[in-house]
């Protein structure tokens, strides 16, 4: 079974949903989601390598819309974002609506230095084929580290 098959529904969403809305802290809603999807979470960390700065720009950008403040950054396992897998996606919003940055762990990872998060080879490739100022190599730690 592949990762992506582990997150579907259970047959009680609805009422998995409506225990999520009645939590009183993001914490107890983290705490849920860790029991029903205990590996789904890979990292909580707190920011971006200042390596990409964008990202932290994307990240303040999102926050101001919301209105609210930069939470942190959770690294998790890959997920299918279809109507099987509805009950993943209700928390993912729920923690985006709250300030958390969500990406894939296949795409991100903490630095070895200072566990600041920075984007693999392949994401690195992406963002200069995008144009996206970054270092000039790739690296598994900051260019300061
Ligand atoms: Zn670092």
């Amino acid at each position: 079974m592949s990762d992506t098959d582990t997150y579907q529904d259970p047959e009680n969403i609805e009422e998995i949903v409506k225990d999520i809305f009645k939590q009183k802290t993001i914490k107890d809603i983290y705490d849920m989601l860790n029991k029903i999807f205990p590996d789904f979470i890979v990292n909580v960390l707190t920011t971006f390598s200042g390596d990409y700065p964008h990202f932290d720009q994307n990240w303040a950008g999102m926050c101001i819309a919301l209105k609210v403040n930069k939470a942190q950054i959770m690294l998790v396992k890959n997920y299918v974002e279809d109507d099987n897998h509805l009950l993943l996606k209700t928390f993912c919003e729920v923690f985006t609506q709250a300030g958390f940055v969500i990406r894939r762990y296949t795409e991100f990872f903490p630095c070895s230095v200072c566990n600041k998060v920075l984007p693999n080879e392949f994401a690195y490739n992406k963002l200069k084929e995008l144009n996206i100022k970054v270092p000039e190599k790739w690296d598994t730690k900051c260019s300061n580290c």
